[in-house]
């Protein structure tokens, strides 16, 4: 089970004033599935989390990671995406948080993003098969929260014949140190989608204009590279 992230990137623009690294990862791992689908350990395949997988994706966007045929790797088109809340370490609120980033993304991809209760579940870095476990951590319980990081997202796949794929779980973890400066404090629910977008497979976008940047300068609204970049993900879902 892999949980990788952007290290250098993120301690380097530590005193970039008003400014953050909002880093993403990529969850990997082998999960028990139905015979009728070869199971494999997609941990070397992982890519680089901060800039998606080299070359794929679109104007604005990059696919998180990308089956052997070129798809990128998602949710199934028909099942909503289940999510569970831990909320320990949770910002007064959130539940009304969550709620509104779920149907914001849900309304913005086409999947159908499905708060389906609340856990005490913390295993935030080897997730399986299961709905995807949203919470609040610090560095020390998360490692990869070090620096100014806002959060981390990312899913769990399981790997078909013929090199295709399909998400079956994963995780948002939001820091509570607030180490991501001014986008942690006054943007959580922008903080949550960023990683949810991410859950369903996207990863950074080099573009600053877009919510998926790397780096937030100030950009709160999915914008034109990541809503074509989820479009791309219903489309490979449902196609
Ligand atoms: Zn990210």
């Amino acid at each position: 089970m892999t949980s990788r992230t952007e290290r250098g990137r993120g301690s380097s623009c530590g005193g970039v004033l008003g400014t953050l690294v909002v880093v993403g990862a990529v969850i990997v791992g082998t999960v028990v599935a139905s015979p009728a689908l070869q199971l494999s350990d997609l941990r070397d395949a992982a890519v680089d989390p901060l800039h998606g997988e080299p070359g794929s994706g679109g104007e604005g966007y990059t696919f998180l990671q990308t089956t052997g045929s070129g798809a990128p790797l998602t949710w199934p088109c028909d099942e909503p995406v289940e999510i569970v809340v831990n909320p320990e370490g949770a910002p007064e609120g959130y539940a009304d948080l969550v709620a509104s980033a779920v149907d914001r993304l849900s309304t913005a991809s086409g999947f159908t993003l499905e708060v389906v209760g609340e856990t005490d579940d913390r295993n935030f870095e080897d997730r399986g098969y299961g709905p995807v476990l949203v919470g609040w951590a610090d560095e020390e319980e998360v490692s990869a929260l070090a620096g100014p990081v806002a959060g981390i997202g990312g899913s769990s796949y399981l790997a078909g014949p013929g090199g295709g794929g399909r998400a079956v779980g994963g995780m948002v973890v939001v820091d509570t140190e607030e180490n991501g400066g001014w986008f942690s404090r006054t943007e959580p629910e922008a903080v949550l989608v960023h990683e949810l977008v991410h859950v369903l497979g996207l990863g950074h976008s080099e573009d600053p204009t877009q919510l998926m940047a790397a780096r937030n300068e100030g950009q709160v609204e999915l914008g034109e590279g990541d809503l074509a970049g989820l479009a791309a993900l219903r489309e490979a879902a449902c196609s």
